[in-house]
């Protein structure tokens, strides 16, 4: 059985759309995801859910969760109904048109319990987004009473070198702070590297043969994640550093079939060997002689299952993981 009896602390995600397709993207957010947002009946099932498992607390991210300004009302309605507090929401700035429409937004943010946002503050989004506008959100924040959580502060004397008000590709910043300065972010930021972060990096990642991956990898305990678990908009549990693997969280808290949810259980169990064992006996999955670790093997089975074979299967969601990564 899959069972969650305790959390601490968490996010929920409204939705996966972004306007940006930043290449460190754990949850391979970008435009080209359906526009759904969370319903208000689906965070209430949620708060009420964390709630009892001990959770008081959460961050909103997404996606962009303030694509959508006037939906997230209604989930900050919902939090504060179930005695939910809202720690920060995640905002990359991309929305922001002028001053007095970003304090009208902000102040409403502020009457519906929100005291902080989290800024991205980094070279990924500043790819696609203006550094003016993080600059004028920021001062917007100031204006209205909200705290600014920045995220992160260390990068922000490097994006303020080139023009704030045009974007800057990852050349120009090769140009300027040398060659290897794309493999210098991971241990500045904190990377995930999972869904597009794994993509961007997996060219500069040691290889090691199937056999020892099978032989050295362990269970992933995908349920012990107390401190940093999401659940988006649709109901379900992600587990603390594997997006694209789910169990509707309403299940988990009664013990979740692990029949119904054999990859996850597998991966939670046993590991990508468990994993690889299942896809080569059921799935017709043929593996290559090498991979960047036991996390590339993960995708390249799930990418066979989702994405080879088509199959809707319900703990490889949601499938838009794998399809816009
Ligand atoms: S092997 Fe798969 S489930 Fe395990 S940590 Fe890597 S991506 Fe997550």
């Amino acid at each position: 059985m899959l069972k969650v009896e305790f959390l601490v602390a968490g996010g929920i995600i409204t939705n996966y759309k972004c306007s940006s397709k930043c290449r460190h993207c754990s949850y391979s957010s970008s435009p080209k995801w359906p526009d759904d947002y969370m319903t208000p009946d689906v965070a209430d099932e949620i708060f009420s859910i964390l709630k009892r498992l001990g959770c008081s607390s959460v961050h909103i991210g997404g996606g962009e969760p303030l694509l959508k300004p006037d939906r997230i009302l209604d989930i900050l309605d919902s939090a504060a109904k179930n005695g939910m507090d809202i720690e920060y929401i995640e905002t990359n700035a991309s929305w922001y048109r002028d001053e007095a429409s970003a304090v009208n937004i902000l102040a409403e943010l502020k009457r519906h319990g929100v005291h902080t946002l989290l800024i991205s503050i980094d070279p990924f989004h500043n790819e696609y987004i203006p550094f003016r506008k993080v600059k004028d959100l920021v001062r917007a924040c100031s204006k209205v009473g909200l705290n600014v959580f920045p995220w992160q502060m260390e990068f922000w004397d490097e994006i303020d070198m080139l023009d704030e008000n045009t974007t800057h590709s990852f050349d120009e910043y090769t140009k300027l702070f040398g060659k290897d300065y794309l493999l210098r972010l991971p241990a500045k930021y904190g990377l995930n590297m999972k869904g597009r972060a794994f993509v961007t990096y997996k060219p500069y990642m040691r290889m090691q043969p199937f056999e020892q991956i099978m032989r050295e990898a362990g269970p992933c305990r995908l349920l012990s994640g107390l401190y940093h678990f999401h659940v988006d908009l649709y109901g379900n549990f992600i587990p603390q550093s594997c997006p694209g693997l789910a169990v509707p969280l309403k299940e988990l808290v009664d013990g979740a079939d692990t029949d119904k949810y054999r990859i996850f259980y597998n991966l939670d169990s046993a590991g990508v060997a468990g994993l690889a064992g299942l896809a080569m006996k059921e799935y017709r999955y043929i593996p290559k002689a090498e991979y960047a670790g036991k996390c590339d093997l993960c995708y390249d089975i799930r990418n066979h299952l989702v994405l080879g074979l088509g199959l809707d299967l319900p703990d490889l969601k949601p499938d838009g993981h794998y399809r816009y990564v």
